[in-house]
């Protein structure tokens, strides 16, 4: 029996990701009781399978009609036959869109590290031009932070994480605690050169999660390729090797696997959290754990959702949103401009044995700085994210002696693909669907997101910019493309909790604390005000840091 006076853990963290894998290490390693909650299973350098060629797979890697019967969602990204136990089974964990409004709610992993496991490791600062956004071109609200609060806490992640890259001395994408780089290719090195020759943009490495140098036991990369498949020398940044081990290596934290949190319980009296109610996955009971504090790190809807589902006649539209805006402003990256172009030039020979660098270049904003005229159709920006190849011709035809010619010339090419950002907007939004359940009998999510004109235009002038900049770069046979952008998938999915002084308005604040229950903390991005074109992970676990910093400093002050 739980004697809610005296719970057996400080605190509950819920999801083992790249938030919740720092959140444990963090107190865990100050002392506290640290009760790990994940969803899916644990997960194994065993699992790991980079080294494995496809003809030693079941279905060589070629069957993907056979996935879609499990995972008609997951399977379109990342998701193979290699890893895909890794992620949910779509028909068991479903959610809803208006007919309208089709959202690819990928990247669902159920396994330690979460997304961390396949992410495309793309480490990048936000800087004062983010937080401060609303001030600059004053659309939406700033963020309760300044880039000064965070510097110490991205100097503290990004050496123990250990990123890749090069110092550009960019104001609004800070230089950071950066490992050696990883050389550019041939066709990446004219890229960055032409490109600022001809047209003053920056292009640089693809500041990376994965080692140059030896870190905390784990190794350089030998460039292999597949990271999304794992990596036995833990040569890349995934929660399921470095803070969650870290973490319940202290002996401190416990890790309690295929627990799906279901709701946040409260003590209504006292107005405040003392623990979770969970579903056991196998056993599909429900199971109570109880804490001084509740930190949910499930990723941004996932976390919504579970405060959605924690709804009581003190809290009855979601719980800490007395505010009212639980659930609204969703954001996530528009990804769907861009072009690719040959370098036919180059002498090299393709090979099919690598080495494959897993790291290509990233084009910082250009749009909308300071003391530059503004883009005359949208606000913010957005950044390309690119990478070179050198491959045969595959597209040889004939037979042989003339074939096997064709086969070896080469086709070398380069590619860019803007990621932008998306103006947060309150009907852009999750709400619980309570017509649907999933197999735990916990309420889904529906899903609301459209574009509006700000990311139209983007995408139009993320095709246009790309063809400009192949061009400048000399490239053959350019090819450009700007889609509207739905289904929208991005992977890169923030907001629906937001920060903000003022508790009207927002439902954390700058410690990502619940305004309304002073022991409900949430660090995962549902707090991000606003969602910059760079990619968010770097500031999720920065964030996380910072604030559980400040938690303890709350639990020794006697304030929580
Ligand atoms: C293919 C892919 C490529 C990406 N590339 C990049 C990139 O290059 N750069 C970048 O910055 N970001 C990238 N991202 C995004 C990045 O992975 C996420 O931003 C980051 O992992 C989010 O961290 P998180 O802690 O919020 O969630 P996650 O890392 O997803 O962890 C959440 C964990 O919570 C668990 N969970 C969920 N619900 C519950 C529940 N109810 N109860 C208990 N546990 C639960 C899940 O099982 C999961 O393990 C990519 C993502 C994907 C999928
Ligand atoms: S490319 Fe590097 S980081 Fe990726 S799996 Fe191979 S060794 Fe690991």
């Amino acid at each position: 029996m739980q004697n809610k006076s005296k719970p057996e853990f400080d605190v509950i963290v819920v999801g083992s990701g790249a938030s919740g894998g720092w959140a444990s290490k963090r107190l865990a390693e100050a002392g506290l009781k640290v009760a790990l909650l994940e969803a899916g299973k644990p997960q194994s350098d065993r699992n790991f399978t980079e080294h494995k060629p496809e003809f030693e797979l079941k279905y060589r890697n070629q069957a993907n009609e056979l996935l879609q019967k499990t995972r008609p969602i997951q399977s379109r990204f990342s998701c193979s036959e290699y890893n895909s136990d890794w992620f949910i089974n779509d028909l068991e964990e479903p959610y809803t869109t208006p007919n309208d409004q089709p959202f690819l709610w990928m990247g669902r992993l159920r396994v330690t590290g979460g997304r961390t496991n396949v992410w495309g490791r793309v480490s990048l600062r936000f800087s004062d031009l983010d937080f401060k956004a609303a001030s600059h071109d004053g659309y939406g609200e700033d963020w309760p932070l300044r880039y000064k609060d965070l510097e110490p806490y991205y100097d503290l992640v990004e050496k123990y994480v250990g990123v890749t890259g090069m110092s550009e001395g960019l104001e609004h994408l800070p230089d950071g605690q950066f490992q050696p780089p990883m050389p550019l290719t041939c066709q990446e090195t004219i890229f960055r050169e032409r490109s600022k020759a001809k047209l003053d943009r920056v292009v640089t490495l693809a500041r990376s999660a994965n080692l140059t140098r030896p870190v905390n036991g784990r190794g350089p990369c030998h460039y292999c390729g597949p990271c999304e498949r794992g990596c036995m020398t833990h040569s890349y940044f995934n929660a399921a090797f470095t803070t969650v081990p870290d973490a319940l290596r202290t002996g401190n934290c416990t890790i309690i696997h295929q627990a799906m949190v279901h709701k946040v319980l409260m003590d209504a009296g006292s107005n405040r959290a003392t623990g979770v109610l969970y579903v056991d996955r196998d056993s599909k009971q429900t199971r109570e754990l109880h804490a001084r504090v509740v930190i949910l790190c499930a990723q941004t809807q996932e976390s919504t959702r579970v405060l959605l589902n924690s709804a009581s006649r003190e809290y009855p539209n979601g719980l800490a949103n007395s505010s009212g805006v639980l659930g609204r402003y969703l954001t996530a990256h528009v990804r769907s401009g861009g072009g690719s172009g040959e370098f036919p030039s180059f002498g090299a020979q393709p090979t099919l044995g690598g080495p494959n660098k897993p790291v290509g270049i990233y084009v910082p904003r250009f749009r909308n700085l300071k003391n530059q005229p503004a883009a005359k159709n949208f606000l913010r920006g957005y950044g390309y994210e690119g990478e070179s190849s050198l491959d045969f011709n595959w597209d040889a035809t004939g037979f042989g002696d003339g074939f096997k010619k064709s086969l070896r010339e080469p086709r070398s090419s380069l590619d860019i693909t803007g990621f932008g950002e998306v103006l947060p907007r309150s009907e852009n939004r999750v709400e619980i669907d309570s017509a649907v359940k999933d197999i735990f009998g916990i309420p889904v999510l529906r899903i609301h997101m459209a574009d509006g004109e700000n990311e139209k235009a983007m995408i139009k002038d993320m095709g246009e910019s790309a063809g400009e900049m192949l061009e400048a770069a000399g490239a053959k046979n350019i090819k450009t493309y700007a889609h509207p952008s739905a289904p929208r998938w991005a992977l890169h999915e923030a907001g629906t909790a937001r920060m903000g002084s003022d508790p009207k308005k927002s439902v954390l604040n700058q410690f990502q604390q619940t305004h309304d229950v002073k022991n409900l903390f949430v660090m995962d991005a549902s707090g991000f005000a606003s969602n910059p074109c760079q990619n968010p992970t770097l500031t999720i676990m920065t964030l996380c840091v910072r604030s559980c910093d400040y938690l303890m400093g709350e639990l020794k002050r006697g304030g929580i």
